[in-house]
């Protein structure tokens, strides 16, 4: 069996140790004569997975008491539309920064239920940077500042935390949660589907500060509240056991690993191989994001024609480097290098690149 360098953006790579440990268990999960996914939601083994998982992603941000992980299941995109649902309201709207389709999507959810404001955006430079602090215009009134961290499809993101005054800061972390330190404490939501960085698709973590789901709406539908999971520990109805007992692995291993500091290290590190070749590279290699807005987990970067791209994208292929293609949005290429990349797949990518290079 052979494995490959995964950089596709998600569905994404995961820690080679988490896949095997799952590998070992599944047949029967903690003694239990039952594979994880065959176990009752309701039984002393899964309870111990689901509350263990909760504790690390608190104890990994450095959250304390005042926080919560909910597991809800819709993808960070149905936590788009739950947000505004949940909080805005005509007199209190959500305020959006636009740094790219998927912040422009959850404002979308906003504009629907007509509680949507923009605060920034950097829509006309085609979103390769993230807007500054001076730029944001946030009503004084807005329910809340929603940020999208790190802009899977263009490769940019925020390096610093937006000062709100007394408006509570939401964001979308789904392709840079754990990736790094972040002071987790100026934000009030921060939500990440786990598909990117985390784990397999199914789940998404939201924490949230505990005084603010008290305040959620109760005009909406029971599972499209966040009260609902806040009061049944995420257990008011059948939850994706799997995708969570997976986070929990991840969880585990970034700890193992050295914590948010040490993938903080190793990621940069990476990042750093892959944007020294495209400087280098005496604009044969086009980054799309500005300097200040690089991404260290989705390297966007575009060749001198489309042939070549294509070419790139087959040899790559060829030299087991999977998932490079760029989103059509952005054209070109993008490397997304998770947690889970190891820097040997990085190093691999970057003497393809100079080689490609070299030769056309
Ligand atoms: C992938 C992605 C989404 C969409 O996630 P789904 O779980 O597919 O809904 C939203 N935001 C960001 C930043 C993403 O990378």
């Amino acid at each position: 069996m052979k494995r490959v360098y995964n950089f596709n953006p998600g569905p994404a790579t995961m820690p080679l140790e988490v896949l095997k440990e799952a590998q070992a268990e599944f047949l029967s999960f903690a003694e239990s004569g039952m594979s994880i996914i065959e176990i009752s939601h309701r039984s002393k083994q899964y309870e111990k997975v689901h509350n263990q998982t909760k504790s690390d992603i608190l104890e990994l941000t450095g959250l304390g008491d005042d926080y919560e992980v909910l597991f809800i299941q819709g993808g960070a995109s149905m936590q788009f539309a739950m947000i505004p649902m949940n909080f805005a309201t005509k007199k209190n709207p959500g305020n959006y920064v636009l740094s790219g389709i998927f912040s422009r999507n959850a404002y979308k959810e906003a504009k629907i239920l007509n509680v949507g404001e923009v605060a920034a955006t950097t829509e006309d430079e085609n979103f390769c940077r993230v807007p500054r602090q001076d730029e944001l215009k946030i009503n004084p009134d807005a329910a809340y500042l929603h940020v999208c961290y790190n802009n899977t499809i263009y490769g940019t993101e925020f390096h610093y935390v937006p000062e709100t005054g007394d408006v509570p800061l939401f964001a979308d972390m789904s392709s840079d949660m754990l990736s790094r330190p972040v002071d987790f404490k100026k934000f009030s939501l921060i939500y990440a589907g786990v598909q990117k960085n985390l784990g397999p698709a199914g789940v998404v973590v939201v924490i949230v500060r505990k005084s603010l789901v008290e305040k959620s709406l109760e005009t909406i539908p029971t599972m499209l509240r966040y009260e609902t999971y806040y009061n049944k520990n995420s257990l008011y109805n059948t939850p994706p056991a799997f995708s969570i007992y997976m986070v929990g692995k991840v969880a585990a291993w970034i700890k193992a690993n050295g914590g948010l500091e040490e993938m903080a290290k190793r990621n940069s590190a990476k990042a750093k191989i892959l944007y020294d070749v495209i400087d280098e590279s005496n604009e044969f290699y086009k980054g799309h994001a500005a300097k200040d807005s690089r991404s260290f987990m989705n390297v966007t970067f575009r060749l001198p024609n489309e042939e070549l791209e294509k070419k790139f994208v087959a040899e790559a292929l060829e030299k087991d480097l999977v998932g490079v293609k760029g989103h059509r949005l952005v054209g070109g290429m993008r490397a997304s290098i998770y947690n889970a990349m190891p820097i040997e797949g990085v190093e691999t990518l970057a003497d393809f690149m100079k080689e490609f290079r070299r030769k056309n």
